[in-house]
């Protein structure tokens, strides 16, 4: 099994271009089989739920220079926990959280890496903002002084074809362009946060710059 692990990495990171970051995604993965990720140089991971990443950070401390991203819903109670554990929060989906966190950040006088998640197509099972609401929303996220606005995350809706996805990656791109050209002092577009197990060559394809992938380096998840 870990074996396996490590040579799924190689393979994937050798066909990747270098400007390509490989997230490794962990929801459900053991400690273990992180160690053996570890091994093989990866040194961001990704989970989704706070209580379950405090559990293997706490494991894996002596492992001093991973890079933590939390990529899954975050409800506000939590958002505290959030930017003390995690130096990425990928999943900034609503203005309110956005402020939330600025302040937050501020309190704790630390400066957090988020992306802002969107929703280039409607898409009831998921969260962020449509492109409407995000450029209207701009001149409020500019006045998070404290978040490092990187770029934007996406997740396409289930069921398109491999045509439909690369769409909303590219558009993904473009809306990232059309906000740098805002010229806002505090929002930065360098990172375009797109890809899974299933569609990651077409993120990278579109100009994907972190891929978050789980399954396809370590199997199906139980749930
Ligand atoms: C689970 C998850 C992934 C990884 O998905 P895989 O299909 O297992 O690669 C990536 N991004 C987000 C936001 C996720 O929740």
């Amino acid at each position: 099994m870990s074996s396996s692990i490590s040579e799924r990495i190689i393979a994937i990171r050798s066909s990747l271009p270098d400007s390509v970051r490989l997230i490794a995604v962990t929801k459900q993965v053991s400690p273990e089989a992180m160690r053996c990720a570890y091994a093989v140089g990866i040194r961001d991971f990704a989970e989704s739920r706070i209580q379950e990443a405090a559990s293997k950070q706490a494991q894996l401390q002596d492992l001093s220079d991973i890079t933590w991203h939390f990529i899954g819903h975050l409800q506000s109670n939590k958002a505290k926990k959030a930017i003390e554990q995690f130096q990425w929060i990928q999943s900034v989906d609503n203005l309110k959280l956005a402020q939330r966190l600025d302040q937050l950040a501020q309190q704790l006088e630390i400066t957090p890496q988020v992306c802002l998640q969107v929703k280039i197509l409607p898409d009831p099972n998921k969260s962020g903002w449509s492109r409407s609401q995000l450029l209207s929303d701009l001149p409020a996220l500019n006045l998070c002084k404290n978040l490092q606005i990187q770029g934007l995350m996406t997740i396409p809706p289930l069921g398109l074809n491999d045509l439909e996805i690369l769409n909303v990656f590219n558009h993904t791109r473009e809306l990232a362009k059309e906000i740098q050209e805002h010229n806002l002092s505090h929002i930065q577009m360098q990172h375009l946060s797109m890809g899974m197990s299933g569609d990651y060559k077409l993120a990278v394809q579109a100009g994907a710059t972190m891929i978050r992938l789980g399954t396809i380096l370590f199997g199906e998840r139980s749930a």
